[in-house]
């Protein structure tokens, strides 16, 4: 009796030690079993480490970005396309940690928990993105071989249209893709508009015009006088005109520093870091699932001179271009927007849809009369500063940015805003690193890339 239940124990303990390693091996095959399938060396879907089997990657139109015909991932005929697209799309090494074919590599091979990458067809899963190529490609020429990234989205259903990053290069181009690998293009891996943080310079002006109508109810009575520039803290702020006085209206079209140090300063240091946290600072942005980099504001024990710097869009302020772009979509859609994405389905050999994205979600920013102020302020500043006549046929309202990086170095030229037109409701940013002072580098982008937009884009 005493020997049984000996065995009995014994037998016990080995039941529950098979027990809890099938318990550990089936939370490691739900976590890490994509992984394993996934890995390069997977001969079912990698060919000497590069993808072989996985579906199209399409542009909102058809046009085909990226597929696998006899085993070998190809790209679209154009290089000028390819090389637009290589951050959305991703390239055969993985090195772009955020583009498609890495982060949607299990459904484009149609990995599931059940019957692994096997598919009858053997061909993987379509993605179609809201991409337009030839917007891309557009805004690619605009870049030039400068550093730096467009984006464009449509703030009432979310589409992203256009997202480029550079510099690139061209993945079916031999020697383009050793350079790339010898580092011949500082940051080429990185998506710029989804993993790259920006000082925002003049832009940020929108924020803190947004917290002066806040906290002013005479706001647009209310002026500040621009000497050139203006003496806060001891220290000079100086400005790129000479303004005299000034209101509202005419320092935001003037982008005048002095107006906009004093306003920072009066407007005080808990309003304005309350709107720069409701226009997206400090928060955590994703597209599609992929996380982007988090843009940075923080003004807590600081001087008035540093307020004013803040208030300016310098200081410590770093914008990431996917945050400020739904800020941007959220002032011009009255107050919040559906979250930027690009993935818009996946679908399977037979056609059955297999992406069914409820949770998007969207963003709010400011309350609905103030993003209507700020738009007319952003509008007022392109009539009678940029220039309606750079945006024909279209009603643009914009601000533009220098972002000073440093002494002895280039600044960096920023544009951002959005169209307020029914049919082609776009906010946008780009930003041309080392593109030099003034709005001019930046704003000649964007004018080409709307024009574009307007001549491909049907919503
Ligand atoms: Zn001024």
């Amino acid at each position: 009796m005493k020997q049984m239940s000996l065995r009995a124990i014994v037998m016990l303990i080995i039941s529950g030690v098979f027990l809890a390693g099938l318990i550990v091996f089936c939370c490691f095959y739900v976590t890490d079993a994509s992984d394993w399938a996934l890995y390069p060396a997977n001969t079912h879907l990698f060919n000497d480490g590069q993808i072989s089997r996985a579906g199209k990657i399409t542009d909102r139109n058809g046009t085909v970005l990226a597929q696998t015909v006899n085993g070998e991932r190809i790209y679209n005929d154009s290089r000028s396309i390819r090389k637009a697209t290589l951050h959305a799309v991703g390239d055969l090494d993985g090195f772009i940690k955020t583009g498609l074919q890495s982060q949607y590599l299990g459904a484009l091979c149609d990995y599931n928990l059940i019957d692994g990458v096997y598919q009858l067809q053997n061909t993987g899963n379509d993605l179609q993105t809201t991409l337009d190529a030839d917007v891309c490609a557009t805004a690619l020429e605009g870049l030039g071989n400068d550093a730096g990234t467009v984006g464009v989205y449509n703030y009432k259903t979310g589409e992203v249209i256009c997202m480029v990053s550079t510099p690139t290069y061209d993945v079916e181009d031999a020697d383009d893709v050793q350079k790339a690998k010898d580092g011949a293009y500082a940051g080429v891996y990185i998506n710029r508009f989804l993993s790259a943080t920006y000082t925002p310079g003049s832009t940020f002006k929108i924020i803190t015009a947004a917290a002066g109508i806040d906290t002013f109810s005479d706001i647009y009575e209310r002026e500040y006088v621009c000497q050139g520039g203006v003496e806060i803290d001891g220290e000079w702020v100086s400005c790129m005109g000479y303004h005299g006085t000034q209101t509202l209206t005419e320092a935001f079209a003037h982008s005048c520093n002095a107006y906009f140090s004093q306003l920072a300063v009066d407007v005080g240091q808990q309003k304005l870091d309350e709107f720069a946290q409701k226009a997206g600072f400090n928060q955590s942005f994703a597209m599609d699932g992929i996380s982007a980099a988090t843009s940075f504001f923080d003004i807590s024990a600081t001087r008035d001179i540093d307020l004013a710097w803040a208030g300016m869009g310098q200081f410590t302020n770093m914008m990431n271009p996917l945050q400020y772009i739904t800020m941007l979509g959220g002032i011009a859609n009255g107050g919040s927007t559906p979250n930027p994405y690009m993935v818009e389905s996946i679908t399977s050999p037979m056609g059955i849809p297999l992406h069914i994205n409820l949770f998007r979600g969207s963003t709010t920013v400011f309350d609905s009369k103030i993003c209507a102020e700020v738009t007319e302020l952003m509008r007022n500043a392109v009539k009678n500063n940029y220039g309606t006549w750079r945006f024909p046929g279209l009603d643009v309202c914009a601000k533009s940015g220098t972002a000073e990086v440093g002494e002895d170095q280039t600044p960096h030229s920023v544009f951002v805003g959005f169209t307020t037109d029914e049919d082609l409701p776009l906010a946008f940013v780009v930003l041309v690193e080392h593109g030099g002072a003034g709005s001019s580098r930046a704003c000649n982008i964007a004018a080409s890339v709307l024009q574009s937009a307007r001549e491909h884009v049907v919503f």
